[in-house]
């Protein structure tokens, strides 16, 4: 927190600071130009009026008259002192604003879980440690099958084991190691159960948003209807309303976080974390800690004023694909600035290459006398080459927009490329289930490198796999591998940080950076400098991560390299 003094009382700002980043000069405010009430100026541990009143500098929300005061509130304040605030209007619900500049890597958040359980889709798991099972331990009492004895009498299994108790029919699991839809009414049952058992989780669950009518006449709700709803009413013989218990599935399909463990993948339900809104820019990272409670933090510098976002699908994706799974998932259509810029931002993870023009594409622009600010007499025009033959949608909120070159404006049709992109990604996803090697996925990029432009998502998934096998594959090892390869490993590694730069949060760019091997470049010393800054930035970042989340690992693995690139350095003389 900056300005933090002793104790983690947060320093003192003083009303003259404040009315100035509301864009008043001094002295000129009144509080009721801040938009608040006189009285909430007041002093909030005497409720004193002063004439100098002075702001908490964690959350710029709330005053005292005196620094004694500040201190004396601070053991009630630390808990609710945050450097944002819910805000609230017709179209987007409740969200979160930041009530003054938050530098990036700061703790926003550390919110505890309301609720969790195995994921919707999930193969049979323990229920209580989330491991998979195989069935050669079953719960005594319902039958679900289970690790052992302490993890059957755990306190997060009570719900569903006393649900399949009450109907007098235990369960049998016959499905391991594959997708099991029995498990897809654990976590309604459990939020149901604690309508009795916890009244204030309940309520804090009810509040969120559901999107119900949008759910209403989804394929996902049709599904429900089989695996939920007639699981409950029939199997179980609960009696809670059809109505009550879509409202739960819609709560969960809206707000539930994945959370990754060692061995499988959970959810989780938390009320101040459901609040982020989306982007598929986000400004800020989360994460979870060993209690899984859900840690946000500044991936950017956040100005006062500015919403606090997260990313709920693939970042490294088309905007089709981004929009697609939001809207079927999540039941809203993304207008980010990303999502509403054909070029997106200029990284193009969605374009197509023109098949008419790109043939005459020159080798490097072409230099033109032509002066700033003098008129453009259309021949002499510098050809721009990062955008030369690069086919975009026209307007790429609609599905069916068509596409156009950037260069000829020749049009491309939509189904067009819909059917082409599938085509390509059904071959990736075949080959990320066989066999990638360094031979495969190269004859990959080859075969789709003059239809897709180099960044496109599939290509850079591709890429992404292929980074880590220049270094890792037999015959491809660091010792191995040709200098023509290592500078392959390279120039592949530095296209995928040049798009994270733009999309993806400092973290992941830190992870990608460091997992891609770019870093201890055994090729370039001349690179070492700038590999030795990166590594520390790295380690820097990923030393936000809690050790028991797979960034946290990375960061422990970025400080062990950081600490053989200094011995390298020395030994090689390197930096006096
Ligand atoms: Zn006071
Ligand atoms: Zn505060
Ligand atoms: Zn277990
Ligand atoms: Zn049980
Ligand atoms: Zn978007
Ligand atoms: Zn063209």
């Amino acid at each position: 927190m900056p300005g933090t003094t002793a104790g983690g009382v947060p320093e003192a700002v003083p009303l003259s600071v404040i009315q100035e980043a509301e864009g008043f000069s001094n002295g000129e405010a009144s509080a009721e130009a801040l938009k608040t009430t006189p009285e909430s100026l007041n002093c909030k541990e005497c409720r004193s009026v002063s004439k100098s009143p002075r702001c908490c500098g964690g959350c710029w929300q709330v005053w005292y008259c005196s620094r004694a005061h500040q201190v004396a509130a601070w053991p009630k304040h630390q808990r609710e002192c945050k450097p944002f605030k819910i805000s609230q209007n017709a179209e987007m619900g409740r969200f979160l604003v930041a009530t003054r500049d938050i530098s990036l890597g700061e703790l926003l958040l550390e919110d505890p879980v309301l609720t969790m359980g195995p994921k919707t889709i999930t193969e049979a798991v323990c229920l209580a440690c989330y491991r998979p099972v195989d069935g050669s331990f079953s719960c005594p009492d319902c039958g679900f099958p289970m690790c052992d004895r302490d993890c059957s009498s755990a306190e997060a299994h009570v719900p569903e084991c006393k649900a399949v108790q009450d109907s007098g029919i235990k369960v049998k699991v016959s499905v391991f190691g594959e997708i099991n839809c029995m498990y897809e009414c654990i976590m309604p049952v459990r939020i149901l159960a604690l309508r009795d058992s916890s009244p204030n989780v309940w309520r804090k669950l009810m509040g969120l948003e559901s999107n119900a009518e949008q759910r209403e006449s989804t394929e996902v709700a049709a599904i429900t209807q089989r695996t939920v709803v007639d699981i409950i009413h029939n199997r179980l013989c609960l009696e809670y309303s059809e109505e009550l218990i879509n409202q739960i599935l819609g709560i969960i399909d809206t707000n539930a976080f994945e959370i990754r463990l060692p061995d499988s993948s959970i959810m989780g339900v938390y009320a101040t974390g459901s609040l982020l809104e989306h982007s598929c820019i986000p400004n800020t990272h989360r994460t979870f800690d060993a209690d899984l409670n859900l840690v946000v933090r500044a991936a950017f510098d956040i100005k006062r004023g500015q919403h606090l976002m997260s990313c709920y699908t693939e970042s490294i994706s088309t905007t089709a694909t981004r929009q697609e799974h939001l809207l079927t998932s999540k039941f809203f259509t993304c207008k980010c600035v990303r999502c509403l810029d054909p070029t997106e931002l200029g990284t193009f993870t969605s374009a197509m290459i023109c098949p008419s023009c790109t043939k005459n594409k020159p080798k490097v622009a072409k230099k033109t006398d032509k002066k700033k600010g003098e008129k453009s007499t259309g021949k002499e025009e510098e050809v721009d080459l990062t955008t030369y033959g690069v086919v975009v949608p026209k307007d790429p909120s609609s599905p069916s927009s068509p596409w156009e070159c950037l260069t000829c404006k020749s049009p491309l049709d939509a189904d067009y490329v819909t059917r082409m992109t599938s085509v390509m990604t059904e071959e990736a996803e075949e080959l990320e289930n066989s066999n990638q090697s360094v031979k495969n996925c190269e004859a990959f990029l080859d075969k789709w490198s003059s239809m897709y432009h180099q960044n496109h998502a599939v290509l850079l998934n591709i890429k992404y796999a292929l980074v880590h096998l220049y270094g890792s594959e037999k015959g491809y090892t660091l010792h191995d591998m040709s200098p023509v390869e290592l500078l392959r490993k390279e120039s592949i590694a530095r296209q995928i940080l040049k798009v994270a730069d733009i999309i993806c949060p400092v973290f992941y760019k830190a992870c990608s950076m460091f997992q891609s091997g770019i870093i201890p470049n055994e090729m370039a010393k001349k690179l070492a400098q700038e590999a030795y800054e990166c590594l520390l930035e790295c380690a820097k970042v990923l030393s936000f991560e809690p050790p028991v989340q797979p960034e946290g690992q990375l960061g422990i693995e970025a400080k062990e390299e950081l600490r053989n690139m200094i011995k390298w350095i020395k030994e090689e003389g390197w930096r006096g």
